[in-house]
């Protein structure tokens, strides 16, 4: 059942206690990646609700949504974008900055990639306050002038309220961690 896929999938994801750094509870998912039903049951689960929507691109968020972002696209029929960390694209790019904790960050997508009036699932492993998605939901929604259909993550850390950040952006998740 739908249940049982998204309990081994929770069991499946690692918790390490402070990492990177004190008082971060960091979700590892690589131990997801080694159990390879797990593993396919995270991208089963993701491609029963996008298939059949009319989305043209995933776009994966660097690193973790470079993982499942993929096997996603290939399944529903739509291309791949990536959105990646600053100066690693090697074409024109437009770029987004958002906040972290400490400093700002930049996002960069390469021009031409996707067209506005496109249907755009976004990708990554995990939301925690939210700054990354919505950085990503501007740069294709504000910026290029996509229809951001929903947002997608495995796992939710739902006491950081990532998901009000969000706005009236649909959030997706298969494991909500408190
Ligand atoms: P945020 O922008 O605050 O929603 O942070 C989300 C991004 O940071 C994602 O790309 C995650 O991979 C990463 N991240 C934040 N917190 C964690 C955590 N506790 N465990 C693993 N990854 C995290």
């Amino acid at each position: 059942s739908r249940d049982d896929r998204i309990a081994r999938i929770a069991s499946a994801i690692r918790v390490i206690p402070d990492f990177p750094k004190p008082g971060i509870m960091f979700q590892d998912i690589t131990t997801l990646l080694l159990d390879p039903k797990a593993f396919k049951d995270t991208i089963d689960l993701f491609v029963e609700r996008y298939k059949g929507k009319d989305i043209s691109v995933v776009a994966g968020i660097e690193a973790r949504g470079f993982i499942f972002g993929p096997p996603i696209a290939l399944a529903i029929g739509a291309k791949f974008v990536p959105m990646r960390k600053p100066k690693k694209l090697p074409g024109e790019v437009i770029s987004e900055e958002y906040s972290l904790e400490y400093g700002t960050d930049k996002m960069e997508m390469h021009v031409g990639a996707v067209q506005a009036g496109e249907r755009a699932l976004i990708i990554d492993d995990l939301i925690a306050t939210g700054g990354t998605l919505c950085a990503a939901i501007r740069l294709l929604g504000k910026r290029v002038g996509v229809h951001v259909v929903e947002c997608a993550c495995v796992i939710e850390l739902a006491d950081l309220k990532g998901r009000e950040r969000l706005g009236d952006r649909p959030l997706f998740v298969l494991v909500s961690s408190t």
